[in-house]
């Protein structure tokens, strides 16, 4: 019982912060999410977010005309940075 109740404090402390997270998202046109206030403007994956709740951290790779490609290595959801 004392397990039970533990597990589900952890569940809801979780979830809380899952919300937390999700409320800084700035969403983009393309499949992919940055954090407001991150100044490093680090993204993360859309796709994975969606399915998992898990923040995957995509590669920058660069691509045509300065532009910037984004890659998920879990998902393999790929897209073009926006301008911002
Ligand atoms: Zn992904």
């Amino acid at each position: 019982m004392q397990t039970e109740i533990a597990k589900l404090r952890e569940e809801n402390s979780e979830l809380q912060k899952s919300k937390e997270t999700e409320q800084r998202f700035v969403r983009h046109e393309q499949p992919y999410l940055t954090l407001e206030g991150d100044n490093q403007k680090i993204c993360y994956c859309a796709v994975c977010w969606g399915k998992d709740e898990k923040m995957i951290q995509m590669d920058r790779i660069n691509w045509d005309k300065g532009q910037i490609k984004l890659y998920c290595s879990v998902c393999e959801n790929h897209c073009i940075e926006c301008e911002q």
